[in-house]
């Protein structure tokens, strides 16, 4: 009896799936985050550097150039060196430091705390709810040490000030806190369902194999980008008078037999071939980094195991055969003509009496 269960047939989905292009719209976002902070961030603190040595306050000059200037030259080493969580870490402690260093000195004009408003948010943004809450909270509690009456430090704000300062500041920590969850839960949750609706729409519903949509589309964006899949041997298989099994047992037979062919395929082949419904009972097999002589002696075991296997269906008993072509193909540009050779040969192995491997024609 043929195995019909799902089991790990779905592999060919978590090899291919396209999750990664979902999340990458997430860090496309975050990168333009940080890369205009970074630059917009540095051109603002340029110029309060530029006011605070006007004024005389050097060290807070100092402090705002050098914060300035390694913030930009981290983002354009985030831009050369393409490594960004690195970059985003750094980013932060700069301004971390910074800005501690601000609030010591009290800031141009002593308004050091206000500048401190938009950081919950952009640590946030940049290290994710989990570690950038983590982060706040300690920039928080630094603040709360640094501006306590028993530290003695050049700035001098009004305790009414502070004290409004804390309250008001713990509010936009809680707020940028609940912008950020929810923005990450709604990204998980649409991910998911383009996720899931990418899967049905590359998934045949009968089979549950990959379709001929998930060939055009994604399989072959896979080959043209990987030369480590070739040579990639290519196997057309058309079961034999299906329609014939049709007229004998009626459709619904002929739709379990179409599943337990499928799931027969796909628990014979190795983790990295992948097996398509191109038709109503036409499949392609892909064997990965396969010449073709090894690609017609696993076909030949597929066709030996499933000519073997007796089917118990509808009160009945009965084997199903296929024809096999196949083709070897060395680079993804001579994949068409590979996709024709196959079909070809398969059409012999039909010609020549079915049930048969054909992998060249004849002389
Ligand atoms: P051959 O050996 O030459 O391939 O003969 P065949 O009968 O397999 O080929 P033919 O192309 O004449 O018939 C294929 C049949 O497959 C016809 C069609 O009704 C049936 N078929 C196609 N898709 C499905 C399906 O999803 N379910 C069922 N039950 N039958 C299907
Ligand atoms: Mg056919
Ligand atoms: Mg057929």
């Amino acid at each position: 009896m043929l195995n019909n269960s799902d089991g790990d047939r779905m592999d060919w989905w978590e090899k291919f799936s396209e999750r990664a292009t979902i999340d990458d719209i997430d860090r496309y976002r975050k990168k333009s985050i940080f890369y205009f902070i970074s630059f917009f961030g540095a051109a603002v603190i340029l110029y309060f550097s530029a006011k605070s040595y006007q004024s005389y306050d050097v060290t807070l000059s100092v402090i705002l150039l050098f914060g300035a200037v390694l913030i930009s030259v981290n983002a354009v080493l985030a831009i050369l060196l393409k490594k960004d969580d690195i970059h985003y870490y750094f980013a932060v402690a700069c301004v971390l430091i910074m800005l501690l260093g601000v609030v010591y000195t009290g800031g141009y004009k002593n308004t050091a705390l206000y500048w401190l408003y938009p950081m919950p948010l952009i640590f946030f943004v940049l290290l994710g709810v989990k570690i950038g809450g983590v982060i706040n909270f300690l920039f928080y509690i630094a603040l709360l040490i640094l501006l306590h009456p028993s530290v003695s430090i050049p700035a001098s704000y009004e305790p009414a000030e502070t004290s409004r300062f804390f309250i008001s500041f713990a509010l936009m920590n809680f707020i940028s806190f609940i912008a950020d969850y929810f923005r990450h839960q709604s990204h998980s949750k649409l991910a998911k369902i383009s996720h899931a609706k990418l899967r049905q729409a590359y998934t045949d519903s009968l089979t549950k194999l990959p379709n001929r949509r998930f060939l055009s589309s994604v399989l072959t964006d896979r080959f043209m980008k990987n030369s480590e899949y070739f040579p990639l041997s290519l196997v057309n298989i058309d079961i034999d008078h299906f329609k014939a099994i049709n007229d004998t047992y009626g459709h619904q037979v002929g739709d379990d037999v179409l599943k337990s062919f499928a799931a027969l395929c796909t628990e014979n082949i190795r983790k990295d071939d992948v097996i398509v419904r191109t038709g109503g009972e036409e499949f392609l097999l892909f064997f990965v980094s396969t010449t073709k002589d090894q690609g017609a002696a696993l076909a030949e075991k597929l066709r030996e195991l499933i000519a073997g296997n007796s089917i118990h269906m509808g009160g009945q008993e009965f084997t199903v055969t296929a024809s096999f072509g196949v083709a070897e193909c060395h680079r993804f540009e001579a994949l068409d003509h590979a996709l024709k050779i196959a079909d070809k040969r398969m059409y012999l192995a039909k010609q020549w009496g079915r049930n048969q491997v054909v992998s060249q024609e004849p002389e």
